[in-house]
């Protein structure tokens, strides 16, 4: 980090966006601008139109205090979400920390799935009612909480094995009002659905969604070091093939929902391909597809359950 600024007056916020995207793009970092301008507004507390609204603004000290605290984490390659604390998903805002992987325009490619799916077997909107659904791994909890503000009437049930996940993936539900439709589950992957009163016994849900850890271990050292030195790993690896928890949401999966119930998950691109075979392989499963995602990626397995 460069050495402190000299005086209050000298350190406007057109000087601070220079000196900032300056050091940000020397570092290497990805869309120098736009970090400095998120941080800086974070740090001002206004949007970041104001900043160009009002360029010779003077920052005070504690302002200057707080940006190069946030500088130097920036420049350490930590994400620009954690650090102002919010990411945003399909279009809503989500309260994420080093607890929870933030979240990725790829996994709105599930959302929008079972959005026109569930709307398409309506005959057109859909408020939810009566559709019962399972987000495993649920991190952040941004794909049930965007399936919950689209579906106003359908229930859900949030799991992961990180109760310190769960608790943001609580606190978000709550930011979005949206709680009262979700229970969160602690615990292994679809063992944690077990406990659920209706889930548990089986054949309950419409649809069973999940970002799984499956970043293969061939690919790890090629993960750039905002994500591989601070999210959590336990959300990311997925093993040596990445298919560790495909592997048992493919064969344990089918039997949590209703015949045609859908199953969707999101995979390593590189293992689009077997993840495919593999559903192929289970004679539980039918209608498989996959899904690309917003960088045409083939990212998501859907199959539904046989016997509809
Ligand atoms: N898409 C993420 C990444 O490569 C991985 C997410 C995951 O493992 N679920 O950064």
């Amino acid at each position: 980090v460069p050495p402190p600024p000299a005086t209050d007056e000298s350190w406007t916020t057109r000087r601070l966006l220079a000196w900032m995207s300056d050091a940000f793009t020397k570092k290497g970092l990805d869309s120098p601008r736009l970090s400095a301008e998120i941080i800086l507004a974070h740090v001002l507390g206004c949007q970041r139109l104001k900043l160009y609204t009002d360029v010779d603004r003077p920052a005070s000290p504690l302002e200057r205090e707080s940006l190069r605290n946030l500088v130097s984490r920036a420049l350490n390659h930590e994400p620009v979400q954690y650090l102002t604390g919010e990411a945003w998903f399909f279009g809503l805002p989500f309260l994420v920390d080093r607890r929870v992987l933030i979240p990725r325009p790829a996994t709105e490619t599930i959302v929008e799935h079972v959005l026109q799916h569930a709307r398409a077997k309506a005959g057109g909107r859909h408020s939810g009612e009566g559709l019962l659904i399972a987000d495993v791994c649920t991190g952040s909890g941004c794909i049930a909480i965007a399936l919950m503000k689209n579906l106003p009437e359908a229930r859900a049930a949030a799991t992961d094995i990180s109760g310190d996940a769960l608790e943001v993936a609580r606190t978000n539900a709550v930011r979005h009002d949206v709680a009262g439709r979700i229970d969160f589950l602690e615990g292994d992957l679809l063992a944690a659905l077990d406990q659920h009163p209706s889930i548990g016994r089986r054949a309950a849900l419409d649809y069973l969604v999940c970002n799984p850890p499956y970043i293969p271990d061939d690919e790890w050292d090629a993960v750039p070091p905002n994500v591989r030195n601070h999210e959590p790993h336990l959300a990311l690896r997925g093993g040596a093939d990445g298919m560790d928890y495909v592997k048992r949401l493919l064969t344990e999966g089918p039997a949590y929902l209703k015949p045609g119930g859908l199953l969707l998950i999101e995979v390593a691109d590189s293992r689009a391909k077997p993840c495919r075979e593999l559903a192929e392989s289970i004679a539980d499963l039918q209608n498989i597809q996959i899904l690309s995602d917003i960088e045409a990626l083939p990212r998501v397995i859907v199959a539904s359950r046989a016997g509809a």
